[in-house]
């Protein structure tokens, strides 16, 4: 380290995304919002934050992030705001302030970003994060879950992530499903509250159904026998995840039915699944998702039903196989000599880069080794040489790296050899 070592760090449960490794983060959120295009999902760009009634509304005062973990402010004109802990409340909003529910349904949205909660950092968990998503939004057909879900498992898979597909359904909200299920699961846990956790005795009364997510050993015993949901969908809902069942069959996504996954948001309605992962530890779910029919009516907008999902890309990136990307730079170019051959490699160089081939050379005068040494650490594929001899014959020797063949060429027909 030099002298000059800054006494700053980034701010704990944050880090710096350096390269390599954010060659491999901008390699899996490109892919992401790639593979989510193949399915008419378009890229939707929201504000870091939003104001803070967005998620209190959206996600639920009652949660764990809107309870907890959010970073709530307030600005120099006295309004609070709050950095997104999530997409999803976000982009609702935004579809209603747009009406773009007005238009053709469904909307079909993309987003990638970082969002932020103030968790207790660990491997996988951190305060600033950086997730992929989509969002379908105005149709509540069970085939909207379908293509929702198989795209997410499809798109881990891309990326070399293999994941278990947990899947629930958490009904609606009316009595004849999850509101009568609610007061059966609060008596059950009434009844066993001095079995719980002490940290999760509270949440009987405020939010009974967010005991599933305690990691709490004590809590966990107790919801062995607790009432499911499933037992308890009204015959609408029973149908609907009957028919997201079958759908996924047809499509051959393989998935585990888990009745006590509930997830953390208030939002989430009838279809509820995550990814989980083997290679991750405690935090081992790599994304999750649901339907959303109640939200945008409960930011003030009209009824509209709406499925997604988020995937983490700071835990997709640790579970992944390989940390390999393709990389830029197909053509290192090497000057061996003056002055002379220094400026024919710059302008062999970028007349590559205007042709749309990754292309650098070494402009801090290494010698032929040092630079033949940049090249192969560039993951290039050739190296074009350029010296006295090449020079004087208007040619330049190309390198196979990954063979060593050589041969010499026209100087202008470099891009056309080497092109991919
Ligand atoms: P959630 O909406 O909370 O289920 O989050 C969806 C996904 O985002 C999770 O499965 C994680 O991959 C990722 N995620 C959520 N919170 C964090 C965090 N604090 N740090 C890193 N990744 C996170």
């Amino acid at each position: 380290m030099s002298e000059q070592e800054t006494s700053f760090r980034a701010p704990r449960g944050t880090y710096d995304l350096l390269p390599p490794a954010s060659l491999e983060w901008r390699h899996v959120m490109g892919l992401a919002m790639d593979v989510f295009a193949l399915s008419g999902y378009d890229p939707v760009e929201t504000p870091i934050f939003e104001h803070t009634e967005v998620f209190e509304r959206g996600v639920g005062e009652a949660t764990e992030v809107v309870g907890k973990q959010m970073y709530t402010f307030t600005d120099r004109g006295d309004r609070s705001l709050t950095l997104r802990p999530e997409g999803t409340a976000p982009v609702v909003r935004a579809v209603l302030e747009h009406n773009l529910h007005r238009g053709p349904l469904p909307l079909k949205l993309a987003y990638a970003g970082p969002m932020f909660r103030q968790e207790r950092p660990q491997k996988g968990r951190y305060r600033q994060f950086w997730q992929v998503g989509i969002e379908a939004i105005g149709v509540d057909a069970a085939a909207l879950d379908a293509e929702v879900i198989e795209l997410g498992q499809r798109f881990l898979r891309d990326c070399g992530v293999e994941t278990t597909l947990l899947l629930n359904s958490i009904g609606h909200l009316d009595p004849d499903c999850r509101g009568g299920y609610l007061a059966e699961l609060r008596r059950f846990l009434q009844a066993r509250r001095d079995d719980l956790a002490e940290d999760d005795r509270d949440r009987v009364d405020r939010n009974p159904l967010r005991t599933f997510d305690s990691k709490e050993r004590a809590t966990v015993a107790v919801m062995k026998d607790a009432p499911l949901i499933t037992d308890h969908l009204c015959a609408d809902c029973d149908a609907h995840f009957a028919a997201v069942r079958a759908l996924l069959g047809d499509l051959e996504v393989p998935y585990v039915l888990e009745p006590r996954l509930v997830r953390g948001l208030d939002y989430y309605t009838r279809t509820a699944f995550e990814f989980v992962s083997g290679e991750l530890g405690s935090q081992n779910a790599v994304g999750g998702g649901g339907r959303y029919d109640g939200l945008a009516e409960s930011l003030g907008g009209d009824a509209l039903p709406g499925i997604g999902f988020a995937l983490g890309i700071d835990r997709i990136v640790i579970a992944r196989g390989t940390h390999e990307v393709p990389r830029r730079v197909h053509v290192y170019v090497v000057a061996v000599g003056d002055e002379t051959a220094a400026r024919a490699a710059l302008k062999l160089a970028t007349q590559l880069r205007r042709a749309g081939i990754g292309a650098d050379l070494d402009l801090a005068g290494r010698s032929m080794k040092g630079q033949m040494k940049q090249a192969s650490g560039s993951g290039a594929r050739w190296a074009a040489i350029l010296g006295e001899r090449e020079l004087a014959s208007g040619k330049a020797t190309l390198k196979d790296l990954t063979t060593s063949d050589q041969r010499e060429v026209d100087v202008d027909q470099v891009a056309e050899v080497v092109r991919p």
